[in-house]
């Protein structure tokens, strides 16, 4: 039997400051039928939530599918480049 040795690394995961985050809902309110409307993608939760806000206020619409996006940058802890 033949095994691979694999040298740890450790590495840590960073989120990426470089590239904003995304905040966005869609509705899926409705019977059969998602109502299916979106929001947007937005870096803030903030208009994300007065959309829904909005929405719900002329549609009565109540239930949402929020996504949150961000992106990560794994580095290798052990003798890091300070960077
Ligand atoms: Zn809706």
């Amino acid at each position: 039997m033949t095994r691979r040795v694999f040298r740890y690394v450790p590495f840590s995961v960073e989120q990426d400051a470089t590239a904003e985050p995304e905040y966005e809902a869609h509705c899926v309110s409705g019977d059969e039928t998602e109502c299916g409307v979106e929001s947007g993608a937005y870096s803030d939760p903030g208009p994300v939530e007065e959309w829904q806000r909005r929405h719900t206020q002329e549609t009565g619409h109540r239930r949402y599918r929020r996504n949150f996006g961000d992106y990560a940058v794994v580095r290798p802890l052990a003798c890091g480049g300070a960077s």
